[in-house]
């Protein structure tokens, strides 16, 4: 086996259990949304994409996809406000529309835009997160969860630390200086 990358200390969630999870979560969406309607998959840039491509092809049920892209942290620190940089292309006004986020952490950027989607008026708002940090305070609805994982720094299946490691099939530790 292939020794870790030196920026890193350890892997938190194995290449196989992503693999696993989200083929749950896939199937866990499909059942609940079997009714025929169509679903509106919004994946959250950059750090989404990975977890969307992988999740939206296991999908059984018709959907649609499409991304946002918010103000993100600068390095391994929080920047405070959250801003919309990209924005849909389509009104979600009567959809049953599914936020796909890689990870929460403060929860902060999470229900900034449960703000702005539920004010859109979609039929129905849930979302499905690859990972949560986990911490007390957190008090977000997330439908479909792949993973708690520890407050550390983590990088990899699509999640990165200054644009690097985001292709990495599993979810690592990054090493502090
Ligand atoms: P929140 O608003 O929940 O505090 O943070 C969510 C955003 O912070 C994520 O979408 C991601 O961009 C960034 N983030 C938070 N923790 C991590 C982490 O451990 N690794 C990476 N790569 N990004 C993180």
């Amino acid at each position: 086996m292939n020794a870790l990358h030196p920026d890193l200390s350890r892997i938190v969630v194995s290449a196989d259990q992503i693999q696993t999870r989200v083929k749950e979560l896939a199937g866990q969406i499909s059942t609940d949304f079997s009714n025929g309607d169509q679903l509106y998959i919004v994946g959250i840039l950059k750090g989404a994409f990975i977890f969307l491509a992988d999740l939206t092809r296991q999908l059984t049920v018709p959907h649609a996809v499409d991304f946002m892209a918010l103000s993100s942290y600068g390095k391994t620190t929080s920047s405070g406000a959250v801003r919309i940089l990209m924005d849909l292309r389509e009104p979600i006004e009567g959809k049953n529309v599914i936020i796909v986020e890689d990870i929460v952490d403060t929860g902060r950027t999470l229900e900034y835009l449960y703000r702005i989607l539920k004010g859109r008026k979609p039929a129905s708002l849930h979302s499905c997160v690859l990972v949560r940090k986990q911490r007390d305070n957190l008090n977000i609805p997330i439908e479909y969860l792949g993973f708690d994982i520890p407050d550390v720094w983590v990088v990899g299946y699509g999640l990165d630390f200054a644009d690097k490691h985001r292709t990495l099939p599993y979810i690592a530790e990054l090493k502090r200086d």
